[in-house]
């Protein structure tokens, strides 16, 4: 079983030698950007440098997969919004909003998958696959259409439609979907295997369980019954409260934090419609921990039945090689 044979598999939940080990969240970290000339800002928008910078993780930690981009601005700047490109270790962040002003002037670019850095990365799916070759997962990461919808409107307006203007609120989110189906289908033609979908304004941080119900899932579902391939949803923080919804927005798989402090709880609830994917702590165990710590929240996720060992949200840039090689190791000594 390849290593891409094995990631498939994983995600539908069928039966897999060894529980494959990746990350479906961001991957680029400082150590290895100075290793290979590849850093951030410039990496963000340079299909050769983002594809060192990812094809890195794998040749030197180990990851079972490469995935990129690095950020979740693409999509958004594609559709107007204004980006600070950020540092060697702050990623691109959304500075200001095309369509506060309300959703009279929505508007889709005329060529979309022609604008700001969307061929960089279509470019970069296509040079990923050329350095790995077919038997290693190409993973593409992309914004959620909660998340654009709350970029197009900034996030103040979209809560204030919300509230005031609820068809308001749901037209930004048909509109932002539109756009993600679009680029999501553009992605799989460029060469994905999987979509990697962080959606982190859909969070009970932000929006109650309840409006997930009866606005945000019928958004992803309609996400993704669209999109030709397979992808896999990443909601942060503590998703206990919306971890049934989200089984039910049609993706193959979920990727979860730590913060949903009972694995085999979140397992029992899904009840096999998804698969998850995680849950290593990003801040605590990868950046901050050592090695201890590391192996010992790996072999408790794989023993309370995770189906993908991953970081449970993006890599901070500051984390360790070593702390990514670990995560591979302990996956390995699971089984040995
Ligand atoms: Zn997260």
């Amino acid at each position: 079983m390849n290593m891409k044979e094995r990631f498939m598999k994983a995600l539908k939940g069928e039966e897999v030698d060894k529980v494959p080990v990746l990350s479906v969240t961001q991957t680029a970290i400082v150590e290895l950007m100075d290793q290979t000339g590849a850093s951030w800002p410039e990496a963000h928008s340079d299909a050769q440098k983002m594809t060192d910078l990812a094809v890195a993780s794998y040749e030197v930690c180990g990851l079972e997969g490469v995935r990129a981009p690095y950020c979740l601005t693409v999509l958004a700047e594609a559709m107007g919004c204004t980006i600070n490109m950020g540092t060697q270790n702050r990623q691109p962040s959304v500075t200001d909003h095309p369509f506060t002003q309300g959703v009279d002037d929505l508007k889709m670019p005329e060529n979309l998958l022609g604008t700001g850095r969307i061929p960089v990365v279509l470019e970069t799916l296509k040079l990923m696959r050329e350095r790995v070759g077919d038997d290693v997962p190409v993973i593409a990461g992309m914004e959620g259409p909660v998340t654009l919808a709350s970029d197009l409107a900034s996030v103040k307006k979209f809560m204030k439609w919300y509230i005031k203007k609820p068809e308001d609120f749901q037209t930004v989110l048909d509109f932002a979907c539109d756009a993600c189906i679009e680029y999501a289908n553009a992605l799989f033609d460029a060469g994905a295997d999987v979509i990697s979908v962080p959606d982190p304004v859909a969070s009970p941080d932000l929006m109650s369980p309840d409006s997930f119900d009866k606005f945000l899932k019928p958004v992803l579902q309609r996400f993704a019954d669209n999109v030709k391939g397979p992808m896999i949803l990443h909601v942060c923080g503590d998703v206990t409260p919306i971890l049934e919804m989200m089984a039910d927005c049609h993706f193959l798989s979920l990727s979860i934090e730590e913060k949903v402090k009972d694995l085999k709880g979140a397992k029992e609830k899904v009840n096999g419609k998804v698969t998850i994917c995680g849950n290593i702590s990003s801040p605590f165990t990868l950046l901050a921990g050592d090695e201890e710590k590391v192996k010992a929240d790996s072999f408790k996720a794989l023993e309370d039945g995770i189906d993908v060992l991953a970081p449970g949200c993006g890599i901070a840039p500051g984390t360790p090689v070593a702390n990514l090689k670990t995560l591979v190791a302990a996956r390995d000594e699971y089984y040995s």
